[in-house]
């Protein structure tokens, strides 16, 4: 059986104009950047929930997770536990969440395929929702 979305890559929008995470890959809005490469971005999301909750997304616009061809899955997947390093090590955290959510009733405010990597410290006080 082949991947959901096999093939789909080739008719996958690049870049969505009215996207928020498009506009940040674009540079068109300000984030604090954690890591970067030609796939993937990585970087803090703007909600105080937890210290450095960071956000890793792939470069193409892709709403949800079912809608992501397997090597670009594969290439996001690779470089999760780089951004975890760099989000633990840069803060001192002892553990960390993968959050990941995948449309409205399941808590996706951003439509556009994100990893929350949530770092985690002894005695904090609840989990972060987002
Ligand atoms: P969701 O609820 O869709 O899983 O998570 C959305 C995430 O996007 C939240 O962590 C929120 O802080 C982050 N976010 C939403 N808008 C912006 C923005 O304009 N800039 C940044 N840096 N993060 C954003």
């Amino acid at each position: 059986m082949s991947h959901p979305a096999a093939g789909k890559d080739a008719t996958a929008t690049t870049s969505d104009p009215a996207c928020i995470f498009c506009r940040i890959v674009r540079g068109d809005l300000p984030a604090h950047k954690v890591y970067e490469d030609e796939h993937v971005l990585a970087f803090l999301g703007n909600s105080s929930s937890s210290t450095c909750h960071t956000l890793l997304i792939p470069k193409k616009h892709y709403r949800e997770l079912r809608d992501m061809p397997a090597d670009s899955m594969a290439v996001l997947g690779a470089r999760m536990p780089l951004v975890a390093d760099a989000v633990m090590s840069g803060m001192g955290a002892q553990d960390f969440n993968i959050l990941q959510n995948n449309g409205h009733i399941a808590g996706q405010k951003v439509l556009h395929v994100h990893f929350h990597v949530i770092p985690r410290y002894k005695n904090d006080r609840h989990w972060p929702r987002s």
